[in-house]
């Protein structure tokens, strides 16, 4: 198992397989994507190496992140490399959900056993002025899809902020009634591009965290592995509440997660200050050791705490960079 200095340990790795993205989410990309490059992202060999490396000392998941990583063709390629990699038992995806309806039994017969959509407005007309896309019902129904082939572990993100959808709590809550899905509210972090959009925008955690004990949620417990969300449930809800709070104190004590770039750059943190190159230890299956080694040998780099909320964002342009 890996694990850093405070005795952390990390069996969740979170790998980027491409930095470019379709949407201009106001907080994320407002220009769209901006490289004008073609960029060397990790091929399917590499991918298979690395995540190979990882399984080998402990990471049981893997969640396949961007920039957006439905727009990558050979993405049943990656899920199946992944799903077929020893000690990985979940494999899941974070997708803006662009092209879900038309790929998701794809996806699924790949080997996909978790999805995250994230959908920052029930109302299409919010919906496009945050992400610039008009695709609102289709991204519902690629959903229902989704539930139709049986993917049990169905996730919704979203990013309460307060000049566009801060008076959507209550309709998001009405909304999971009587769907089984997850539905995480993301508290808007600050990034080095989105600094002004924070301030106007930042709606506290803390503050969705008591509407939902107000109104009768209820803390699910943690199991001991658990990851920093904290969840919650309601006995008249199908659907449950997952709460993303990086401002709060303990934010990073029960982080269990590592990162890779789309370009092979180990990070240890979210906001942290640089990456480690892999890529020259996926060249050839014969480095294994050596790989294992060295992402060892990176966590003892590791810091307690992303310090985001003394407003260190790191090298953190925005999150499509390293996968959110
Ligand atoms: N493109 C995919 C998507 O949007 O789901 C995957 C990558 S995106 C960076 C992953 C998640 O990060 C999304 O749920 C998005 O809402 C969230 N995100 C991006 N920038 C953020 C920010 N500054 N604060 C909070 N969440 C953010
Ligand atoms: Fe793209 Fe996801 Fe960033 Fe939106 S949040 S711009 S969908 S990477």
């Amino acid at each position: 198992m890996l694990y850093d200095p405070l005795g952390r340990e990390f069996h969740y790795l979170r790998l980027s397989v491409t930095d470019v993205c379709n949407f201009k989410c106001s907080y994320c990309l407002p220009d769209g994507y901006q490289c004008e490059t073609p960029r060397n992202f990790l091929t399917v060999p590499e991918i298979r190496r690395l995540v190979s490396a990882f399984g080998a000392t402990g990471t049981s998941k893997v969640r396949i992140t961007g920039g957006e990583p439905g727009l990558r063709k050979d993405l049943p390629e990656i899920i199946k490399t992944c799903a077929n990699t020893s000690g990985i038992e979940q494999v899941a995806l974070t997708t803006n959900g662009f092209n879900l309806e038309k790929n998701i039994q794809s996806w699924v017969e790949a080997g996909l056993t978790s999805l995250n959509v994230s959908i920052d407005s029930l109302k299409p007309e919010v919906f496009r002025r945050i992400t610039g896309f008009d695709r609102l019902q289709s991204i519902f129904a690629g959903l229902a899809k989704a539930a139709e082939l049986g993917l049990s572990q169905i996730k919704v993100n979203a990013v309460l902020m307060q000049t566009f959808n801060a008076d959507e709590l209550s309709s998001f809550l009405q909304w999971i009634k009587d769907k089984p899905y997850t539905l995480r509210f993301i508290e808007l972090m600050e990034t080095g591009d989105n600094k002004a959009f924070y301030q106007q925008n930042h709606v506290s955690g803390y503050a969705i965290k008591q509407h939902l004990l107000n109104n009768g949620w209820l803390p699910v417990l943690k199991a001991k592995n658990a990851g920093p969300a904290e969840e919650f449930y309601h006995p008249n809800y199908q659907g449950k509440i997952g709460l993303i709070m990086p401002y709060s104190p303990d934010f990073c004590k029960t982080c269990n997660r590592l990162r890779v770039s789309a370009l092979g750059k180990l990070h240890l943190c979210l906001f942290g200050e640089q990456g480690y190159d892999l890529r020259q230890l996926l060249t050839s299956d014969q480095q294994q050791a050596e790989l294992q080694q060295y992402i060892q040998a990176c966590l003892s780099d590791k810091k307690d705490s992303h310090f985001l909320h003394q407003g260190n964002t790191g090298i953190t342009q925005h999150l499509a960079m390293i996968g959110g």
